[in-house]
């Protein structure tokens, strides 16, 4: 698919983006040969799978970076650009750095009686040939084919990079898994992901993925940016309860939620120093799951959170009380790991800070 032009973009928005951005690209630091070669993390850890609790096996892998935030400033909170050699990384450099993870790994999976689900991250598109190469690709699908435990796969791509020939290409080999790929669609609400987020991503466009993905059995899950900038905790809150309902009605398999969090070098960033944006409250975003989701909903599809920074002033928070926000962590993980609205209401006492939310929750 052809980029559209730019139509779906809010000029002015991305022109502050991109000046933000320049600064950051210009103090890219340079990665050694050593640095390369290995992953920019990798981990291991309890995660909800489709039907039971397992584990992810998670690879960031470092690339060129996004072309996203490289050629077009990129999205409003986005910093993954930091991470990134833009100068390029070579296909054997990848390959080596997703082979020294799962050769670090490997015996612990195998050994494992949990089913796994592996995700590879490379902050931008994996279906991209200028950060993940073809050759790359089917390394990758070859290593991961015979490993039993491996049960579930998502990658992560930007919609103009997804179509029939790559998703055929990663079936051949991944047959006998589930495979999800990742979209940050960020909201349903074409308005709030141009305008606020400067995505250039139509809802029409991603649903027409989605049925591609659909058609060939493979699963779609909607990355949701909770609270995006310029807007408050209520209205964060709709987005969010809209979005969530409609994306139940295309029958979208997963849909992972990401409170914003402040990442260097972002517009987000910009806006949080010049305190005209403040990450979500955890209230915001429980009330959002259930006023959004009903038991039964859960029958047909995953929700899934894992925020960045919890509990600090750069992530999702309540107030500055450690118990406060390991309270609401708890919560968190254990709606997910069960699929249940219940653990949602779970708190046996309210903190001071719920009265200072209701206050500040419709202030902008
Ligand atoms: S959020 Fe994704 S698409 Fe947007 S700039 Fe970052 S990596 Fe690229
Ligand atoms: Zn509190």
């Amino acid at each position: 698919m052809k980029l559209r032009n730019n139509s779906s973009r809010n000029g002015h928005l991305s022109e502050e983006i991109d000046h933000l951005r320049k600064y950051s690209l210009n103090r890219n630091r340079k990665f050694t040969i050593e640095q390369l070669n290995k992953p920019v993390s990798f981990w291991i850890k309890k995660e909800r799978l489709l039907n039971e609790i397992g584990k992810e096996f998670t690879i960031i892998l470092r690339t060129k970076g996004c072309y996203w935030a490289l050629e077009h400033a990129g999205c409003s909170m986005c910093g993954y650009i930091e991470d990134a050699n833009i100068d390029n990384v070579n296909s054997q450099q990848v390959i080596n750095q997703f082979n020294y993870a799962l050769d670090k790994k490997l015996e612990e999976i195998n050994s494992d009686k949990c089913s796994y689900v592996l995700k590879i991250f490379n902050s931008g598109s994996f279906f991209d040939d200028n950060e993940i190469s073809e050759d790359i690709r089917c390394h990758i699908y070859k290593r991961i084919s015979i490993i039993p435990n491996i049960k579930e796969v998502t990658i992560e791509t930007r919609v103009e990079f997804i179509n029939k020939n790559v998703l055929k290409e990663m079936q051949k080999y991944l047959e006998n898994k589930y495979v999800e790929l990742g979209i940050g669609l960020e909201s349903v609400d074409d308005y709030i992901r141009n305008n606020y987020i400067n995505k250039n991503l139509l809802f029409d466009d991603f649903i027409r993925v989605t049925k591609l993905s659909h058609e060939m059995g493979i699963g779609i899950k909607a990355y949701l940016l909770f609270k995006p900038p310029f807007l408050n905790e209520q209205g964060a809150i709709d987005d969010c309860v809209h979005s969530i309902k409609t994306l139940l009605n295309f029958n979208i398999d997963t849909i992972s939620i990401n409170p914003c969090n402040i990442q260097k070098g972002s517009l987000v960033e910009y806006l949080w120093n010049q305190k005209r944006y403040r990450p979500p409250w955890f209230y915001s975003l429980f009330e959002s799951f259930k006023e959004a989701l009903k038991q039964e909903d859960f029958e047909r599809v995953r929700i899934l959170c894992d925020p960045s920074g919890s509990g600090s002033k750069r992530g999702i928070h309540n107030c500055s009380s450690k118990e406060c926000n390991g309270n609401m962590k708890e919560i968190l993980q254990n709606f997910i790991l069960n699929q249940d609205l219940r653990e949602l209401d779970s708190l046996d006492s309210e903190c001071i800070c719920k009265k200072k939310y209701d206050i500040q929750k419709y202030q902008n």
